[in-house]
């Protein structure tokens, strides 16, 4: 595989994109909350290409060889990272209320401590007393899923208020066969506005990308002018993500920024297979023990078979790992970084996807760490 090298990207939308959530028989429909991975890998890749940066063989030697991973990319205001929520936040369906309550800090000492959950970690109320806390899923500050409270600035009315601003572009399809216009069937693009910002981890070969701008093209349609985005690339200062871990053996729970899926055979990490991209000394031996969160189905185009593939019982992002660490120490502490920063690659007959179960340590995650 090669060393890799972690990069945090900063996106902004130059124009609108088109990220959809599903395709109807008219066309694109609903915006995502997040990118997909393999949508902005794949982005990355073919910005590298269109400036020569690469060729096509080595493009393909990249994908082939897991060279290129990218977590899904979340909502970003200036510096403020927004992420995946976790399972135990709901927030207050009273009118005007719009305060988020969460147990999280109750439900991670018990899971460190291996006590199972009960009833009471789901809420009754929100801190006002109305009754009527609803779980929520949209992505949120680090702050508001680790105290709850009501954000500064709402991500959800905020994108609301867009979404209605946002752009309902129709085009007219051309057939491919006949290379001509079908007339009277219009299809509809639902479009992410232009001036979104986004973040997401991308790991990378070495020597292939440096800190610095890249113009890319990312989504539907960006033949038609679509999905224009600036991506800066900062490295991610690994020492200090290792330094807030000062790993002992035993429970631990992990935080998930991408899909994650654990057949049998996934249920066991070697941390000693991250030594080669790291460069480092790397042990420990990881144990899964269970998993919150809600099942997603995940899709994304195989760039070397040039196939659609598609996971049906991925957790999704947000969700929290409960594992055991057999061994502890900096060697693990550095494994278990470069498991949230590059997550697995796991074969499912003969595609290998890659960008899998990036989890890192709940409090890196909700410290907000990678933003620091
Ligand atoms: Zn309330």
């Amino acid at each position: 595989m090669g060393l890799m090298e972690h990069y945090l990207a900063h996106i902004t939308l130059k124009s609108p994109a088109i990220i959809p959530r599903r395709r109807s028989a008219r066309g694109y429909v609903g915006v995502k909350d997040s990118i997909p991975g393999s949508t902005l890998g794949g982005a990355v890749l073919s910005s590298l290409r269109r400036h020569n940066k690469i060729d096509t063989k080595e493009a393909e030697e990249l994908v082939k060889s897991g060279g290129i991973i990218s977590s899904p990319a979340f909502p970003r205001e200036k510096n403020k990272l927004y992420y995946p929520s976790h399972p135990f936040i709901w927030k207050c369906k009273q009118p005007g209320c719009r305060r988020y309550v969460t147990t999280i800090e109750k439900v991670l000492n018990l899971l460190e401590t291996g006590s199972e959950l009960s009833r009471d970690i789901i809420p009754l109320a929100c801190d006002e007393g109305h009754r009527s806390p609803e779980k929520q899923q949209k992505p949120l500050p680090a702050s508001t899923l680790l105290h709850g409270g009501r954000t500064d600035k709402d991500m959800d009315e905020c994108r609301e208020l867009e979404f209605v601003e946002s752009v309902r572009f129709v085009s007219v399809p051309v057939s491919r066969h006949r290379a001509s216009a079908i007339v009277g069937a219009l299809y509809y693009y639902e479009a992410l506005p232009t001036g979104l910002e986004y973040w997401a981890i991308v790991s990378v070969r070495e020597s292939i990308v440096s800190e610095g701008s890249y113009e890319i093209r990312i989504g539907r349609g960006v033949s038609k002018g679509f999905g224009k985005a600036d991506l800066k690339f900062k490295k991610i200062n690994l020492e200090r993500l290792q330094n807030k871990l000062t790993q002992k053996s035993g429970n631990l729970v992990l935080y998930t920024l991408s899909p994650a899926v654990f057949r049998d055979e996934d249920k066991v990490i070697d941390l000693r297979s991250y030594m080669g991209s790291a460069g480092k000394h790397s042990a420990g031996l990881l144990r899964i023990k269970s998993v919150y969160g809600v099942s997603e189905r995940v899709g994304g185009w195989d760039l070397m078979r040039n196939s659609q593939w598609r996971l049906d019982n991925a957790s999704s992002p947000g969700s929290l790992v409960v594992a055991e660490l057999e061994e502890g120490g900096e060697d693990c502490a550095y494994g278990l970084i470069s498991l949230g920063l590059q997550g697995m690659s796991l074969d499912f007959g003969e595609a290998r996807l890659v960008g899998l179960n990036m989890m890192l340590p709940a409090k890196i995650v909700l410290g907000d760490v990678l933003a620091s």
